[in-house]
């Protein structure tokens, strides 16, 4: 059974940096422990980083968040360096949600039938989503990986999350609830 713990955008400019917090500093400790029991488990990992460039804020974002964050390739950008493993995959991505899970995801699996080659894309049977924020990146994250892996058991670590507040925290796990994520760890 695949098994896949995604670590989203837990940078250093979201946890002592430009966009840092208390409650995103508090869930280091348990962060880490989770990412040591995948690694223990020989399970998959994956972490994401928010990447901006230089014009950030003429962008969409930058319009919205004014301050400038996550700049490719600065210390901001990079995992906190007590949890980030250089052995797995790292994914770049310029906005909340990453619209390129498949690429990363899904295993391509070549079946023989009738002498024709099929591409079946094969989702991992459990998925489960832990960093920041609850409510903007790890929500968008958790309604795409529904839409694109919809057998799959998606599970959000609440005690591996921090939001934006801890009212908006509590709201975005109300609405994964909603769709069917299991939210554990509350
Ligand atoms: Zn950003």
């Amino acid at each position: 059974m695949r098994k896949v713990l995604i670590v989203v955008d837990m940078q250093n400019d979201f946890v002592t940096g430009v966009l840092g917090s208390n409650e995103a500093l508090k869930i280091l400790p348990n962060v880490k422990k989770k990412i040591e029991q995948y690694i223990a488990s020989g399970d998959e990992i994956i972490y994401t980083r928010d990447t901006h460039f230089d014009s950030y804020l003429d962008t969409n974002e930058g319009k919205h968040l004014p301050v400038k964050h996550c700049v490719k390739d600065t210390d901001g950008w990079q995992i906190v360096a007590e949890i980030d493993n250089v052995n797995y995959k790292h994914v770049d991505k310029h906005t909340f949600g990453y619209s390129d899970w498949n690429r990363v995801l899904t295993e391509i699996q070549f079946e023989n039938a009738n002498g024709d080659v099929d591409f079946i894309e094969v989702c991992p049977e459990e998925i489960e989503i832990i960093g920041v924020c609850t409510d903007i990146c790890v929500v968008s994250n958790a309604l795409i990986l529904k839409a694109l892996c919809p057998e799959a058991e998606i599970t959000v670590d609440a005690s591996c999350c921090a939001g934006v507040t801890p009212e908006s925290h509590r709201a975005a796990l109300e609405t994964m609830k909603s769709c069917q994520i299991n939210v554990v760890g509350e």
